[in-house]
């Protein structure tokens, strides 16, 4: 195991960052108003064919006119796109330590693999017969993730990690409907990410709220207070949003059997237990997976996600239909032939170019790699903490997982809170952390660095986060009126939030 090295003295931060601080600024106009009438990006051959009265072809469906499309040369337009793309700060440009997000590298020979041309070109409509392929990277994913979560059955259709949850609580109360024991009640922890109480509302149940213990675990005796024959199913993700594993998760899952409740999981921290412990094991009954967080597959700008849903024996009968199943003579084929399915919760069998990605990853790290791969993730951000625990407070200090959750109150003094704090981790060329998340410690940040990140990578955050807590001190204002290096200062975030403009319009003055 590395050893955590002497702190950086606190004269390595005076002076210039070592990072960069300046983004490209090239301004850049919309398409619509860089647009002159008649350019073109294409250029066609005259008409051979006989022309077709669109009218009589296509009735009031046909369109006279296009409205007002921009009109650009191509190389206008591939300038527009990149100019933009420069504007966006990437995983591959640098750290992404968004807790709870999981934003790590998504390796090349995934991508590589995804582009392969069978995989694809390959259609949903395409037989059986001709699909085998793909229907066998589905099932050997499928194998990959049962193996690493411990459970006996799963389905890759759900889109995301809510999609996941929604689906787990569809399987949750079809459950307890075919023992004709319908319940009411699903209990959360405060902790909870927002989608879990979401996905409980959602899905017809009232919310209870347990509060957390002071080491922001469960209060393993007012659960069992709070449990009672209404109560559908617990909801707990674990490790916690505050990077915290739940020792107690054995007794938890006790309590919840004993009065006939199940026990969901929400697996969206899985990087910190791959390779070294199993939701099946400590007593999950249900969990969702989020393959682009954990298993390396893209992640952000709103999709596409994958969160395949796994769950006990007793659950299978409702998964989503349909399902992989094997015939007598080896071949794969779908069964649609589930009388007990909550039926479908996505179209043709969910984001099978992430499936794809997935499988690459864990075949590619192999068992051992896997573990490797947690075992770094928890390293690094107990390396950030060790680093970074004299300056910032730390609220728990139970032993962090992958993540690590500090809160503003030293900064607060000054007037200065995490987003402020977030917003001059910019001026460093970081993306900022996970601010005011989880709810339970007032002004969090919380940082979650993930195995991608070498050494070099984690001691340049560690510098811009300690020379960030030294202006707090000596210059506020500096921090108040940050960012200073992008195109565009602080925005007005509720407003951009409350009253987008998400559509161009002419200037008619
Ligand atoms: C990311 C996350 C989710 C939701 O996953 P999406 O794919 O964004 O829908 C749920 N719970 C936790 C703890 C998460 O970190």
């Amino acid at each position: 195991m590395a050893t955590i090295a002497e702190p950086i003295s606190e004269k390595a931060f005076t002076g210039t960052p070592r990072k960069v601080t300046a983004h490209i600024t090239q301004n850049e106009a919309l398409m619509f108003e860089k647009s002159s009438p008649g350019k073109k990006g294409y250029k066609l051959p005259p008409l051979d064919v006989p022309e077709v009265d669109a009218q009589a072809l296509l009735g009031s469906a046909a369109r006279e006119s296009t409205g007002a499309l921009p009109e650009l040369s191509e190389i206008e337009i591939i300038r527009h796109f990149t100019r933009l793309s420069t504007w966006n700060y990437a995983i591959d440009l640098g750290m992404y330590p968004l807790g709870s997000c999981t934003m790590k590298y998504n390796p090349r020979v995934n991508e590589y693999v995804s582009r392969l041309e069978g995989i694809a070109e390959a259609h949903p409509y395409q037989p059986e017969s001709l699909s085998q392929g793909a229907l066998q990277v589905i099932k050997s994913l499928q194998e990959c993730l049962l193996e690493i979560t411990g459970m006996d059955a799963i389905t890759l259709q759900p889109a995301a990690g809510a999609h996941g949850e929604f689906t787990g609580i569809l399987l949750v109360r079809a459950y307890h409907q075919s023992r004709g024991n319908p319940r009411k009640t699903i209990i959360i922890p405060d902790s909870a990410h927002g989608t879990n109480p979401a996905t409980a509302a959602i899905c017809g149940y009232q919310v209870v709220n347990l509060k957390s213990n002071a080491q922001g675990g469960i209060d393993v005796a007012a659960l069992e207070a709070l449990v009672n024959e209404d109560t559908a199913a617990l909801m707990l993700t674990n490790p916690s949003t505050i990077g915290v594993f739940e020792h107690q998760i054995h007794k938890i899952a006790d309590v919840l059997h004993a009065r006939g409740a199940l026990l969901y999981m929400d697996g969206a921290n899985m990087n910190a237990l791959v390779g070294k412990t199993r939701p099946g094991d400590f007593g999950v009954d249900v969990m969702h997976l989020n393959l682009h967080k954990t298993f390396s597959t893209p992640h952000g700008g709103g999709g596409p996600g994958s969160g395949p849903v796994a769950c006990k024996k007793i659950l299978e009968p409702f998964l989503p239909t349909p399902v992989v199943a094997e015939s007598s003579d080896g071949t794969l084929h779908f069964n649609y032939n589930r009388p007990q399915s909550v039926g479908r919760v996505r179209m043709f069998y969910g984001n099978f170019g992430m499936f794809v990605r997935a499988l690459a990853y864990i075949l590619a790290n192999g068992p051992d790699g896997l573990r490797q791969t947690t075992e770094d993730a928890v390293l690094n951000a107990n390396y950030i903490r060790a680093k970074l625990e004299d300056l910032y407070e730390l609220p728990y200090k139970t032993p962090s997982m992958h993540e690590v959750v500090f809160s503003d109150r030293r900064q607060v003094r000054n007037g200065i809170k995490t987003g402020d704090l977030a917003k001059r981790l910019i001026d460093y060329g970081f993306h900022p952390y996970t601010t005011s998340f989880p709810l339970i410690v007032p002004g969090a940040l919380m940082i979650e660095p993930t195995e991608s990140e070498s050494r070099e990578e984690l001691d340049l955050f560690i510098d811009a986060m300690r020379q960030i807590a030294r202006e707090a001190e000596e210059n506020p204002q500096l921090i108040l009126d940050a960012p200073h290096s992008t195109r565009i200062s602080r925005l007005d975030e509720t407003g951009a939030a409350r009253k987008p403009i998400l559509r161009w319009k002419p200037n008619t003055e």
